[in-house]
């Protein structure tokens, strides 16, 4: 697992690996996960490459709230009108495998709390 900022989401931005992109904008793309944990499960990620959460500076504020809106976006182009959950997975403890920022959108069934 590498911490490097350059990752396959990089790849996946630049369209040198495939990916079933299904919104994007000049600061943001959003991607069908390749090994999807519900019906609908989406990866929201900033075109900058901030490698994890806790790497996120002040000045990333205006970054941070585009990808809480592009989810809004893209949950409601997916039709998730009875709701969704919203996943950061940060660190090595959070679970995260892809250095490149990214949030979870997951629909489509009824989740479980706690997660795992
Ligand atoms: P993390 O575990 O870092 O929170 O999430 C990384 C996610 O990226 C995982 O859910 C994993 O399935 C997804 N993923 C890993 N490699 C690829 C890929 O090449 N294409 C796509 N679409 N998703 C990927």
């Amino acid at each position: 697992m590498s911490q490097a900022s350059e990752t396959l989401f990089s790849k996946i931005i630049r369209r040198e690996i495939p990916a079933d992109i299904v919104y994007e904008d000049d600061i943001a793309l959003a991607f069908r996960d390749i090994h999807p944990q519900a019906p609908v499960h989406i990866l929201v990620i900033p075109k900058h490459p901030i490698p994890k959460l806790a790497d996120a500076q002040p000045e990333d504020q205006a970054l941070l709230g585009h990808l809480l809106l592009t989810v809004k976006i893209v949950a409601a182009q997916e039709g998730l009108n009875k709701g969704y959950r919203v996943v950061i997975n940060t660190g090595e403890d959070g679970g995260q495998t892809v250095y490149h920022l990214h949030l979870h959108i997951l629909g489509g069934r009824s989740l479980k709390w706690p997660p795992g």
